[in-house]
């Protein structure tokens, strides 16, 4: 009988470890077969056998009163300690509670000189239990010649490569279903194919690449990716505009943006509800949505943009509205109006998930209440001062102000009243 164990061997004379931890081993007991003797009689000579990376031919203990102890105390935790006589050592093992008392058991009827079929191993022939290989989850490549020609293992957990001119993502990559992490970076995408979308990843590393030459955003709308990615980094990507569909990653806690062209947050990114570490440094940001207020971040990072001044003409524009026109509603705008009125909660099981998108989506005026049908002049570019209450850790070029975009629900609205009468006092 073998079993695959982790062994320590200790002796006991000079108390010297003879390996210093419990060592991957193969513990196997048989019958060694003696040769004839003059009368034509073989003898049979029980022993254990220990089989170890230090130990690789085995080292040969004699059973047959030879053994010190056997400590079997903790066997059902998977430990127990067999003693030898010659040499005086002790095997600390550590292995699988049932495959250890299955051993014992097998060492017991052999010192009892009984015949057992797990005792039918001819030891003298015995081998090591070949350890399995440890499937491999990391692969880090960063330079071109480091890719694998064979392929990726399909085991793979987290897979880099960076500065390795990668002008596009294999399919073989986007099909590796057990990956969590993919850093990217540093290569010259223009475009991730859709597949990827189906990855249940939880980082993404593409900064660096090229993807703002193509916008093309597909990859985005898979399912998976969207509900389980937590880090994203699409920093250094010429990106002029905010990913549309990056809003529906509810689950995203840290977005880098820094380093792109951005001009505009979109209102939307309010959906962003596990946003914690946002980095839009280095763009060239003109104003914060008021949205930014709704989310709950730690860090806010916009060093680096352009922020203009406090915009004078919308503010006067506003101060000119006409009085409020009754138009017609659509329907689908009177529902979503409806969620809202009664707080109904945004479950999938119970309303259309267009209906659950315009919700979690549209702009919130001042005063709270949700802007659908936006006109232009419903939206004033840089007119309030956002207050940052939420964020905890802000960063941003002092020099500059940062004045935020809001949108108003109606000329009727409370909030467009107090920006009146305040824009009033300033603009008489
Ligand atoms: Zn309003």
């Amino acid at each position: 009988m073998k079993i695959l164990c982790e062994v320590q061997v200790v002796n006991r004379t000079t108390q010297a470890n003879r390996t210093p931890k419990a060592v991957k081993s193969t513990l196997a007991i048989g019958y060694k077969q003696s040769a004839s003797d003059a009368n034509g009689n073989t003898k049979k000579e029980l022993e254990m056998v220990l089989f170890s990376g230090q130990a690789k031919t085995g080292s040969r203990y004699k059973v047959r009163d030879n053994i010190n102890a056997v400590h079997t105390k903790f066997v059902l935790d998977g430990k127990a300690t067999i003693g030898f006589k010659q040499p005086a050592e002790n095997l600390l093992i550590k292995c699988d509670p049932i495959q250890l008392k299955g051993f014992l058991q097998t060492l017991k009827l052999g010192m009892e000189g009984k015949d057992a079929i797990n005792l039918r191993l001819n030891i003298a022939g015995a081998t090591a239990i070949p350890q399995k290989a440890q499937p491999q989850v990391r692969m880090v490549i960063s330079k071109r010649s480091e890719y694998p020609i064979k392929g990726f293992p399909r085991t793979l957990k987290s897979l880099t490569i960076n500065n390795s001119q990668l002008v596009k993502l294999s399919f073989e990559i986007c099909s590796l279903r057990n990956l969590v992490k993919l850093d990217v970076s540093g290569n010259k995408l223009t475009k991730i194919p859709s597949e990827l979308g189906r990855l249940p990843l939880e980082s993404l590393n593409l900064g660096s690449n090229c993807l703002g030459e193509m916008n093309d955003w597909c990859w985005m709308r898979g399912s998976k990716l969207s509900q389980s990615l937590g880090e994203l980094d699409l920093s250094s990507n010429g990106l002029t505009h905010f990913p549309s569909p990056l809003v529906k990653f509810e689950r995203l806690v840290f977005l880098n943006l820094n380093y792109n062209e951005l001009i505009r947050l979109p209102f939307a990114i309010r959906r962003l509800k596990a946003l914690r570490k946002l980095h839009v440094s280095s763009n060239k940001l003109e104003s914060l949505p008021s949205a930014i207020e709704d989310l709950h971040i730690d860090q806010l990072d916009v060093w680096g943009n352009s922020f203009k001044a406090f915009n004078a003409e919308a503010a006067q524009q506003l101060a000119q509205q006409p009085a409020a026109t009754v138009t017609p509603q659509p329907l689908w705008l009177q529902a979503a109006r409806a969620v809202a009125n009664f707080k109904l909660p945004l479950s999938s099981g119970s309303l259309p998930a267009i209906l659950i998108e315009l919700i979690s989506e549209a702009p919130k005026c001042l005063c709270g209440k949700l802007c659908y049908a936006l006109r232009p002049e419903d939206l004033l570019q840089r007119v309030v001062q956002p207050k940052f209450t939420n964020i905890k850790n802000l960063t941003y070029s002092r020099e500059h102000q940062i004045y935020a975009d809001v949108v108003i629900c109606g000329p009727t609205c409370s909030a467009t009243q107090q920006l009146k009468a305040l824009f009033s006092l300033m603009f008489p």
